[in-house]
């Protein structure tokens, strides 16, 4: 087609993701705060933590693209991290992101950071499911969270992702899950289908975004059917695969390419 989607409903839901993050940019902190009652910060912290990023032994420091980055959540912490506790001063991260509000966002952030203009940051519009402008075999660790969610062609995103990694190189995934017990979730399922809409309307004024946030939430593989969408890009999903956070609501599954 003209817009390069295969079908209507998967235009319209580009525009839909689109049009969500638009709009919910600037209140970005704030909703997520609330939707995860603070939850989410943890889960990051813990993910770029088990990563362990900066931890080579050349000066050459690691090559990270953050995509989905956003306002640069992740980056952030992984720069802190490879600095703080691995004395690294070489990590570089690049965030890329389909949204230039939320690049906007991102980069206005950098400055608050000592890694705004340190070199260590750069910022790359672009969509996750095709990326040409990254050579093949030249990153050492591919992250997305709360992105993949999004995508149109999450396949298609892990191929990409598969390509750019250097052999050996660690492709990591945090999100939204699939909760394992029955009675947690019913008790989640209250809160997300219940709470979280009305907290978008009443905090972002927009009732609809939030609604679709949790929709794609329910809609998303679980997390086994996501570990196998891993394998069969190429890469090797060690041990179990994935890792649950707080009984699944968010997972990390990891893969390495060999
Ligand atoms: N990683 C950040 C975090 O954890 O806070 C931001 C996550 S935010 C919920 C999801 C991001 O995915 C948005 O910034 C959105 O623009 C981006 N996104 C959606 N579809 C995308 C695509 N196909 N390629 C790249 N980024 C995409």
């Amino acid at each position: 087609t003209h817009f390069g989607f295969e079908t209507v409903a998967e235009a319209e839901k580009a525009e839909r993701v689109g049009a969500v993050f638009s709009s919910v940019a600037s209140s970005y902190d704030t909703m997520n705060d609330l939707m995860s009652l603070g939850i989410h910060r943890l889960w990051k912290d813990y993910f770029v933590r088990s990563l362990n990023p900066g931890t080579r032994t050349d000066d050459k420091g690691w090559n990270i693209l953050d995509v989905a980055g956003g306002t640069g959540d992740i980056a952030f912490r992984m720069l802190d991290h490879a600095t703080n506790v691995n004395l690294d001063l070489n990590t570089k991260v690049t965030i890329a992101d389909i949204n230039p509000d939320m690049l906007a966002e991102g980069r206005k952030r950098s400055l608050q950071t000592p890694y705004g203009k340190s070199g260590r940051l750069s910022f790359m519009e672009g969509n996750a499911e095709s990326m040409p402008s990254i050579e093949s075999n030249s990153v050492d660790l591919y992250t997305v969270a709360f992105g993949i969610r999004n995508f149109t062609d999450k396949d298609a995103a892990i191929r990409e992702a598969f390509r750019i990694l250097k052999p050996g190189g660690f492709f990591a995934c945090l999100e939204f899950s699939h909760v394992d017990s029955s009675l947690f979730n019913a008790v989640y399922k209250r809160w997300s289908f219940g709470a979280i809409p009305l907290i978008g309307q009443l905090v972002a004024g927009d009732r609809d975004s939030y609604q679709y946030l949790v929709e794609s939430i329910e809609q998303f593989p679980t997390q086994e059917e996501f570990k196998t969408m891993i394998q069969n890009a190429g890469f090797i999903a060690p041990g179990k695969g994935y890792e649950n956070l707080t009984g699944g609501i968010a997972s990390i599954h990891r893969g390495v390419k060999p």
